[in-house]
C-alpha cells in the first residue's frame, strides 16, 4: 500500500482528482476554504480535510516529503503568480502555469507550436467582427463584440463610465478577430515515463450567457456575451479531425520544451474553435481542466488507449506510481 498523499484545493476538479488518486492506492487530502467543506463530507473522496481561512494560507504550509499537490484552475485563478510560491511539491511544471497565466506568453507558445491563433488588431485596424477582451476578466465579464473603430471607442467609454472596466483595463484591451466556430477542449496528458502525448477526452464548456444568446433574436436585443463556465458537456470529434487534434498536442509539447525546458508535464488542454476551414486556438492550460471530471470512469479515447476506466486523475496517479517504481519521481515534480 502506498503512503504517499495526493492533495489539492477543494473546488474545480477536486472530486475527480481525489477519487482517481484513491483508485491508484494513494492517501488523499483536500485543502478547503472554511465553510466549503460540506461538499467533501458528502462525497467522501478525501481522507483528510484541512480547513483554510484563505488560499494564501496554502503558501505558508511546510513541505511534507510524502505529499504531492495537484494544481488546478482555482489555484491559478485565486492566487495568480503567487501560486508559483507553493512549497508543497507540485505535479507538473510550475513554469507552465506561469506561461499559461500571462496572455501574451500563452499565445506565444501556441504560435511557437505552429497552431493558428486569432488575428490581433489595433483599434484603427478593425475592419471585421472582433472580440474585445480585458485582462483577468473572470468569465469574460466586460468582453464585447464590435466591427469598427467608432463602435470600439463608444463601447470602451460606456464601459468606463459604468465602471465595468478601469482606464488600465482599457489600455490593455486585447482586440481579436471573432472566430466563428464550435469550441472543443481536448484533454491531453504528456507522459514523461512513456515518452508520449495521450489524448484522453474532449469536452465543451457550457457558458452563460453566451450559450443562451442563440435563443433570442439579436435584432431585437443587444446583449453582450459573457463566458462564465457553469458546466461541461462531453464531446467526441469527427474521426477525421483526430490526427490534427493529436498533432496540436504533440507540437505544443515540443514547443514548450524549446521555450521552458522541460516544458509541459502531465495534463494540459488546448482551447480550440473549429471553423469550417481550420482549427484555431484561443488559449492553452498547463494543468488538469474541469471538463475531465466528465470522464471519471474513462472516455471513449482513454478506453481505446488503456482498456480500463482511466480518468485524467487516475492517469496522474498511474504516472506517479510508475515514476516511483523507476525512481524517477523528481522528473515529474516542481
Ligand atoms: P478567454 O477569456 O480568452 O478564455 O475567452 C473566454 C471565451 O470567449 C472562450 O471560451 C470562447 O468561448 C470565447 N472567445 C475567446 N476568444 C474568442 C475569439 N477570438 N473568437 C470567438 N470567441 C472567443
Amino acid at each position: 500500500m502506498n503512503t504517499l498523499i495526493i492533495s489539492t484545493i477543494g473546488s474545480h476538479s477536486a472530486l475527480q482528482i481525489l477519487y482517481g488518486a484513491k483508485q491508484e492506492g494513494f492517501n488523499t487530502k483536500v485543502y478547503c476554504l472554511r465553510g466549503r467543506e460540506e461538499l467533501y463530507k458528502r462525497y467522501p473522496v478525501a481522507q483528510e480535510i484541512i480547513l483554510l481561512d484563505s488560499y494564501e494560507d496554502l503558501l505558508n504550509l511546510e513541505p511534507a516529503n510524502n505529499e504531492i499537490f495537484i494544481p488546478h484552475g482555482t489555484l491559478i485563478a485565486t492566487l495568480g503568480k503567487r501560486a508559483l510560491d507553493i512549497q508543497i511539491p507540485v505535479f507538473g511544471n510550475k513554469e507552465g502555469m506561469h506561461w499559461e497565466m500571462v496572455r501574451e506568453n500563452n499565445l506565444k507558445l501556441l504560435k511557437e507550436a505552429n497552431i493558428r491563433t486569432p488575428k490581433s488588431y489595433q483599434p484603427d485596424e478593425i475592419d471585421k467582427l472582433v472580440i474585445v477582451k480585458f485582462p483577468g476578466a473572470k468569465g469574460g465579464l466586460g468582453y464585447f463584440i464590435c466591427s469598427s473603430q467608432l463602435e470600439f471607442e463608444q463601447r470602451i467609454s460606456e464601459h468606463l463610465s459604468n465602471g465595468l472596466i478601469t482606464k488600465e483595463d482599457a489600455k490593455l484591451a486585447q482586440i481579436q478577430e471573432y472566430v466563428v466556430g464550435v469550441t472543443m477542449y481536448p484533454h491531453y496528458f504528456h507522459s514523461v515515463i512513456h515518452e508520449r502525448v495521450e489524448m484522453l477526452g474532449i469536452d465543451r464548456r457550457y457558458e452563460t450567457n453566451a450559450d443562451a444568446l442563440g435563443r433570442l433574436s439579436q435584432e431585437n436585443y443587444k446583449i453582450d456575451p459573457t463566458y462564465k463556465v457553469v458546466g461541461n458537456q462531453p464531446l467526441i470529434a469527427r474521426e477525421s479531425l483526430l490526427p490534427e487534434i493529436l498533432e496540436c498536442g504533440d507540437r505544443l509539447v515540443d514547443a514548450a520544451a524549446r521555450l521552458f525546458s522541460p516544458g509541459l508535464l502531465g495534463p494540459f488542454c488546448i482551447e480550440m474553435s473549429i471553423t469550417p476551414e481550420e482549427i484555431v486556438a484561443f488559449e492553452f492550460t498547463s494543468r488538469i481542466v474541469a471538463g475531465t471530471t466528465l470522464y471519471t470512469n474513462g472516455s471513449p479515447y482513454s478506453q481505446f488507449l488503456f482498456d480500463e476506466n482511466m480518468s485524467m486523475a487516475r492517469r496522474i496517479g498511474r504516472e506517479i506510481k510508475q515514476a516511483m517504481g523507476q525512481r524517477r519521481l523528481r522528473e515529474l515534480l516542481t
